[in-house]
């Protein structure tokens, strides 16, 4: 019986939400075999209506979704990533494709980080790493707003990472986390 109908999707069985039968409706399919599609970011359930007994497939997508500041929850949204950055490649040399690429390794690092819920700001964070590679004028001017420079100070110590990650030199100036990062990354070059 369809008794259910009209509720919300809760889970009722194990990891499963009742789904309706394309061929005749029956509203309580089960499922014979789940298995992780693409990424890893998504489920595949091959599932049985005992009803008519036909079998169809549903994939699941795990949305990645988004905390604002003010507590507001939305979905993830690649191209939400791809118009922030491009207002900061202003007359950069930077492509649409190389700005797909980029909010694509965004998305993969904030699911790869196993959290369902991401807060906003870490968007920002990881956002950073991708663009400081893609283009160095553009991560200055995006670093610029999320981090709130209020000072040329601020640019200077910045400028002055990205000088260090440019060329890798040998003595170590003090208390430099960006040069760690780096000569941990070149291992020829101890
Ligand atoms: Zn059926």
């Amino acid at each position: 019986m369809c008794g259910t109908v009209g509720h919300p999707l809760h889970s009722t069985e194990k990891g499963s939400i009742p789904v309706h039968c394309p061929f005749c409706r029956h509203c309580d399919t089960k499922v014979s075999d789940s298995r992780a599609a693409e990424d890893g970011s998504a489920i595949r359930r091959r599932r049985l209506c005992p009803m008519c007994e036909r079998k169809f497939t549903t994939i699941e997508q795990i949305i990645l979704t988004v905390v604002k500041r003010s507590g507001v929850v939305e979905a993830f949204s690649r191209d939400k990533v791809m118009r922030g950055v491009s207002k900061a490649c202003k007359g950069r040399p930077v492509t649409q494709a190389q700005l797909a690429a980029l909010a694509q390794r965004v998305e993969e690092s904030l699911r790869a980080s196993g959290q369902a819920e991401i807060p906003s700001e870490k968007i920002g964070v990881a956002i950073l790493g991708p663009l400081e590679e893609l283009d160095s004028v553009a991560y200055l001017r995006f670093a610029s707003v999320y981090k709130n420079y209020e000072s040329v100070d601020d640019f200077q110590r910045e400028i002055d990472a990205l000088r260090l990650s440019a060329t890798v030199k040998q003595p170590r100036p003090e208390g430099a986390d960006a040069f760690d990062r780096i000569t941990a990354q070149e291992p020829l070059l101890s």
